[in-house]
């Protein structure tokens, strides 16, 4: 049975103040009661300070990306090294955000998966299509490349990780895939990576993409969604922790 996951990517969102604030509205042990792992990916400032307290929460820690070398005159830069360094455990590989905005191709990709690996962090690896793919009947086709990518450079290694389903036509838009269409992408990803392994297709499968406390419970009734890669909604603890809920509910058994 994989892994259920929820986890908040707060992209370039929160200041120390407001993560005293969020950290403050968790209030005792519903965390580590979850029944289900919570993953926070905040920017890279708040790394060593959501360090000394994630544990405690019960939270795990990942940075967003991570430069696939480990140190040199690469300005502005992260290694996954210096992520580890800080606390992190985990990092999202292949955003789209990090595809489209910042032109990351899958061979860029699978070198920062390569770069987690190397440095012993478990990679998210994002992977999801266009609004153009889609309509032109290329969305299985694309998610199977962005997966192939990365699990010709690691191989069953990706098994420590996950991999977030996030349609591009779905983040940060308010439009979510109905649960019917994600378990269906989802069970391909499934059939991928079972072709290569059992060990990779008990990987944790997290739809990704305007999911919200009104959403969260139908897709996560769904057999092969087995948490959430939450961006907008993350950044309200209220929100989160609803959503947190609705996996220990509705998730799968
Ligand atoms: C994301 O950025 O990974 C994401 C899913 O964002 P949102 O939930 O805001 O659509």
């Amino acid at each position: 049975m994989p892994q259920r996951i929820v986890a908040g990517n707060w992209k370039m969102h929160g200041s120390r103040q407001f993560l005293a604030g969020f950290l403050a509205s968790l209030t005792g042990d519903v965390l580590a009661k979850a029944g289900c792992e919570v993953l926070l990916f905040p920017p890279a400032t708040l790394l060593p300070l959501l360090s000394a307290q994630a544990p405690d929460l019960g939270i795990g820690l990942g940075i967003q990306t991570v430069h696939p070398e480990s140190q040199g005159a690469f300005t502005g830069e992260i290694a996954a090294e210096m992520a580890a360094d800080v606390g992190a455990t985990w990092t999202l590989v292949g955003h789209s955000e990090r595809r489209q905005i910042f032109g990351e191709s899958d061979a860029d990709v699978a070198l920062r998966a390569l770069a987690a690996r190397r440095a012993g962090l478990r990679t998210m690896l994002c992977v999801g299509e266009s609004l153009a793919e889609r309509q032109r009947g290329d969305a299985e086709a694309v998610v199977t490349r962005q997966l192939d990518a990365v699990l010709e450079a690691l191989g069953d290694d990706l098994a420590t990780g996950g991999i977030a389903y996030e349609p591009v036509w779905a983040i940060g838009t308010g439009e979510t895939a109905s649960p019917e269409m994600a378990q269906a992408m989802h069970a391909m990803i499934r059939g991928v990576l079972r072709r290569r392994s059992e060990r990779l297709a008990e990987m944790p499968i997290l739809y990704g993409g305007s999911v919200k406390p009104a959403n969260a419970a139908a897709l996560f009734a769904e057999v092969d969604i087995d948490g959430a890669l939450v961006g907008g909604a993350s950044l309200d603890p209220a929100a989160f922790l609803a959503i947190i809920r609705a996996m220990e509910t509705h998730g799968n058994p």
